[in-house]
């Protein structure tokens, strides 16, 4: 792909109506906060807007305006829509520390170019953490997110995400207390390059906090000990996002089990680390073993144990399997036993352990065994996988999701923002 070749789209009259529409809305909504940036404008002697020049996903200059003397800066934006220089919902204005966007671009689209948005599928992506801050799409998945009547589905899932996880002014602290728990606000790869690192002293262990582990801490506090005694704590999933913003913090990442598997799998393989998979129903662990030796090649999963062998605590069933983990050499434990069992386990046992790193994965090896298949992207997209998973078992998952969700729910209405 060439960038000279391309030419922007016209946008549809469709869309260009929309964008006008919503973008004289949304100045005469924010009127109030335009009328007080103009009045100290005014006394600063300074223009009300100001220029600047940002980069879409193309690498083409894209002229936005924003207000000035304002903490709503990007109220000016929609001003840039009624100038015809962006659009609401269009490619990608990168972050300015993206990497590169990836020249994927398919035939077909590669006569054409769409202009850059206020908001974007990217954009979206990184508000639920599904990408870094510093990250972008393909230029393929972004196009294919506004053509046609994909168009006003990216328009949808925009406004859902915008009005649930963004926040203004959110800081990026480096870890938080949310109900207790120590969360550390990692994105996807400073959590894997954690997990290759060499352990400062023994074994360091990792856990997964979602809506569910915040809801059972708060009945036990064994559990809430046993999460802040782990290294690092990641946040999995929307729930803790939506907490996050509640105490202004803005996360880096959706930092789940399921989409670190693959990387976590391919990285293993190329640096020839070992891997021991502990947990779910007999057979599974190992099912999920051979599809992912097969998935990537290379891949040492040096031993397998299902884990329902030590129910009932019994000590020396314990001991046996720390044993025959130590014995395998492995590097790294993915142990999935579900909560509280396996983080109260980790507490419990990694001095004994000789891993580096041992990471509490929950119902991750049902996912990679094939037992139990992934939510679709759009519901990820929304941050509603918990939809799926209720779907798939719905008498096992009614209480965690149908009275939990609302119960955390009522909880954040309570909690009072800290920073
Ligand atoms: N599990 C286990 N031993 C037990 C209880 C549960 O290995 O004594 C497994 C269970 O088979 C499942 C996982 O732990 O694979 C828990 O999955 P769940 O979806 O509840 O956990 P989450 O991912 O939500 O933490």
């Amino acid at each position: 792909m060439t960038k000279d070749k391309l030419s922007i789209v016209p946008q549809g009259k469709l869309t260009r109506a929309c964008d006008v529409v919503t973008a004289s809305l949304a100045l005469g909504l924010y009127s109030p906060f335009i009328l007080s940036a103009a009045i100290r404008s005014y006394f600063k002697s300074e223009s009300l807007f100001k220029k600047e020049i940002a980069l879409d996903a193309l690498h083409r200059p894209v002229h936005q305006l924003l207000l000035r003397n304002s903490e709503h800066a990007n109220i000016g934006l929609y001003l840039s829509v009624l100038r015809g220089q962006l659009s609401i919902i269009g490619l990608d204005r990168l972050p300015t520390d993206s990497r590169l966007v990836p020249n994927d671009i398919s035939p077909e689209n590669s006569k054409a170019a769409y202009p850059a948005g206020i908001f974007s599928l990217a954009s979206n992506h990184r508000s639920i953490g599904l990408l870094g801050p510093s990250e972008t799409l393909s230029l393929e998945r972004q196009f294919q997110s506004l053509q046609g009547i994909t168009y006003f589905k990216t328009l949808a899932k925009t406004a859902l995400c915008s009005l649930l996880y963004k926040g203004k002014k959110l800081k990026s602290e480096t870890s938080f207390y949310l109900f207790g728990l120590k969360i550390d606000n990692h994105s996807m790869s400073e959590a894997i390059d954690w997990l290759f690192d060499k352990p400062e002293q023994g074994c360091e262990t990792a856990v997964f906090v979602n809506v569910n582990s915040v809801n059972l801490s708060h009945e036990q506090a064994e559990l809430r000990h046993a999460i802040n005694s782990a290294n690092k704590v990641f946040a999995d999933g929307s729930g803790v996002r939506m907490g996050a913003r509640k105490l202004g913090i803005a996360l880096k990442g959706n930092v789940n089990g399921t989409d670190m598997l693959p990387i976590l799998c391919r990285q293993a393989s190329s640096a020839s680390k070992r891997l021991f998979l502990y947990g779910a129903a007999p057979g599974v662990a190992a099912k999920a073993a051979d599809k992912l030796r097969k998935k990537y090649p290379g891949l040492r999963i040096v031993g397998v144990q299902h884990g329902f062998a030590n129910t009932g605590n019994n000590d020396k069933l314990e001991q046996q399997t720390i044993d025959s983990i130590n014995n395998s050499k492995a590097d790294i434990l993915l142990l999935g036993l579900g909560s509280p069992l396996q983080e109260q386990w980790l507490k419990r046992n990694r001095h004994k352990l000789k891993v580096d790193k041992a990471l509490a994965v929950g119902g991750l090896f049902d996912y990679h065994s094939g037992n139990i298949p992934r939510a679709p992207l759009f519901l990820r997209e929304l941050g509603f996988e918990w939809l799926w998973r209720l779907f798939q078992e719905p008498s096992k998952k009614f209480y965690r999701y149908v009275i939990g969700n609302p119960l955390y729910l009522l909880r954040l209405l309570r909690l009072k923002r800290q920073l």
